[in-house]
């Protein structure tokens, strides 16, 4: 018999949500974007040469960063890219989460966390939600080995204000803080923690295009942090995987920072639409939590969630639902165009009729 399964990595993966064919549905359980990317994102597609795919991509994603530093006002040695803020993340863990201490972060949470530090054999905790699903930073101030969050937190879609922010980051000099931040292109003026980068050495902002840009598709994200996290990063990257950015990638991201304008006006319609939708959704009689992101996490009483979900299903709705303790009556809902939403709408009047 042979054993050469006794060394193989075994691990439980991150589910992520389905990618139906489909294209006769709507698609609202993946948190991607209803409006198409930039126009000057499609524009530079059609400008892609035969040397551009032939040679190896800059591999210091120069344009890129730079352009995110200059977007952002800080300098490009405070800017790392990877593909999708999942890579990005993925390789923070690698970098800062590099003791024997428990990391911790919310047991309600992007599930991918937990997958990380499984599959990278870091020792981890989850930090329960308190009973009305906000972050408390009293429960962070403990010994750890990092903290990471996401702001606004997913699947619940609240924000965490700065000030506690603040608390964790001051209770927590010796451990690197990551705040995931990739929706808070939806959560409004103030929400972002970039400004406390320049007081904070220890703080890691990750940001994604694949939901406020539209480019899901291309896999895009970044960290901002200071510089010396983001030489550590760097390192880290170029020991495993020097290309990671393809050459197309780096081109369309640089066009989508550059529409501006664009950007805000998908945004604000998106922010606009979850309004609406949300209201709608009370006087359905859901029970809907204060919403800061591209999606809501409702649910109601009088149908159980996973019910809805299916029924939904069935009729070409495609909502994401977690079949797990203290959210199983909870459903996390895209916010699509206001057309899909008002559909949704109808559905679940209907539904619930
Ligand atoms: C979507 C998401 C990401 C990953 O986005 P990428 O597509 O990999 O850039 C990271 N964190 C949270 C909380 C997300 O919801």
């Amino acid at each position: 018999m042979s054993k050469w399964e006794d060394n193989v990595r075994k691990v439980e993966p991150y589910v992520p949500g389905e990618q139906p064919n489909d294209t006769n549905i709507i698609k609202l359980n993946t948190n991607e974007n209803p409006y198409p990317p930039s126009p000057m994102v499609m524009k530079a597609m059609q400008e892609v040469t035969e040397e551009g795919l032939r040679k190896y991509p800059d591999p210091t994603c120069s344009a890129l960063i730079d352009a995110l530093a200059d977007y952002h006002k800080v300098n490009s040695a405070n800017v790392f890219v990877g593909v999708g803020s999942d890579d990005v993340i993925a390789t923070a863990f690698m970098t800062f989460f590099h003791s024997d201490k428990k990391i911790l972060f919310p047991d309600i949470s992007y599930s991918f966390y937990s997958v990380w530090a499984s599959m990278m054999e870091i020792p981890f905790e989850k930090v329960p939600l308190a009973d009305d699903f906000t972050i408390s930073p009293e429960d962070y101030k403990k010994e750890n080995g990092g903290i990471i969050f996401p702001n606004p937190n997913a699947p619940t879609a609240m924000l965490l204000e700065k000030g506690a922010i603040r608390e964790i980051l001051d209770a927590n000099p010796d451990s690197v803080v990551i705040v995931d931040e990739a929706y808070v292109d939806f959560s409004g003026e103030d929400a972002s923690v970039l400004d406390l980068i320049p007081e904070y050495e220890n703080l890691l902002v990750t940001r994604t295009f694949s939901k406020s840009r539209s480019l899901a598709g291309l896999r895009i994200g970044y960290a901002i942090g200071n510089e010396k996290l983001i030489k550590y990063m760097s390192d880290v990257k170029y020991s495993y995987n020097s290309y990671t950015m393809n050459e197309t990638s780096l081109k369309l991201g640089v066009e989508s920072v550059k529409d501006d304008a664009y950007f805000k006006k998908t945004c604000d319609a998106i922010v606009n639409t979850r309004e609406n939708f949300t209201k709608e959704l009370l006087k359905l009689g859901f029970n809907v939590l204060p919403s800061k992101a591209n999606f809501v996490f409702a649910g109601t009483d009088k149908m159980p969630a996973s019910e809805i979900f299916a029924k939904a299903r069935e009729n070409h709705i495609f909502f994401r639902y977690f079949a797990q303790n203290r959210i199983d009556n909870f459903l996390r809902i895209t916010i699509g165009t206001d057309e899909d939403m008002e559909r949704v709408v109808r559905f679940l009047k209907d539904l619930l009729a």
